[in-house]
């Protein structure tokens, strides 16, 4: 379904992403591990052409991402819902408008479109918050939540956007053990319930193996592990 074909991805002399194949399968829950610099957050960024690629291929249904461009390029961005470290939430504004910006995709025409969220919208997102135990939080400014409830925000917002995938990038890097559990296990309820592919950067081995169906392990750009929790157990 999604496809890396031998990428590369170079900054300058830095060979971020270095030769990949990886075939990620619909509905798979995949973490990705591997030191700071390994080329995780460039895996990401290509997949959802934040960066595009020096060489090689990255198929989705049939269709190559990193040819994309103007209007295609957006609708396949649309399908890519992120999350990010810092949770990337629009502070003044309260948690129920955050999750509504899954809807618009980006927060450049927010003032105009705020005023355009249909009654359907309001449904889904009130859903969303409900889904990951915030609808109590709804009309609360989004920073006055704890960093784990922002990280739960951030996901019911990717869910308004009806996704194919989920990235994650360090999810749960900032969270205290606790907070981080409750977003894993959000995003795992997610992959389970809805089928939704995650793909999610992790820097400990630990999250990968108790919520991952796979983990592939990066170092210098390269693909060095591929496999299930349970292979990965029995090779350490
Ligand atoms: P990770 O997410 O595993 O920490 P990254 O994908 O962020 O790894 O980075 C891989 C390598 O590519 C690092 O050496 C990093 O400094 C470099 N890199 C990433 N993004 C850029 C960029 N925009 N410009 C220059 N170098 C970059
Ligand atoms: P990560 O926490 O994923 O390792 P980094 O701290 O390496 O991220 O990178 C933060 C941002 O800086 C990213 O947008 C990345 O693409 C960019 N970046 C990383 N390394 C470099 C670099 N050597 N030169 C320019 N930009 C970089």
């Amino acid at each position: 379904m999604l496809e890396f074909r031998n990428v590369t991805k170079a900054f300058g002399e830095t060979v971020a992403v270095n030769g990949v194949s990886l075939s990620f399968t619909p509905g798979q829950m995949v973490g990705v591990i591997g030191r700071s610099g390994a080329g995780k957050s460039t895996l990401l960024r290509l997949i959802n052409r934040l960066v595009s690629p020096g060489h090689g291929e990255i198929v989705f249904e049939g269709s190559n991402v990193a040819t994309l461009s103007g209007r295609d390029l957006r609708a396949w961005r649309a399908r890519c819902a992120m999350i990010f470290q810092q949770f990337n939430l629009v502070n003044r504004l309260d948690v129920l408008t955050n999750v509504l910006i899954g809807r618009i995709g980006t927060a450049h025409t927010l003032p105009v479109m705020l005023k355009h969220f249909s009654a359907a919208d309001r449904a889904a997102a009130g859903l969303a918050l409900d889904r990951l135990d915030l609808l109590p939080q709804a009309l609360q400014r989004a920073d006055t939540l704890s960093g784990g409830q922002q990280q739960r925000v951030a996901i019911a917002r990717a869910l308004l956007q009806n996704p194919s995938l989920i990235l994650a990038d360090e999810p749960i890097a900032s969270l205290d053990p606790r907070n981080a559990r409750l977003v894993m296990d959000a995003l795992r309820r997610i992959n389970r319930q809805d089928r939704i592919t995650v793909i999610c950067n992790l820097h400990t081995l630990d999250a990968a193996r108790a919520y991952c169906d796979r983990i592939v392990g990066m170092a210098h750009g390269r693909v060095v592990f591929d496999g299930t929790p349970e292979t990965l157990t029995r090779s350490a």
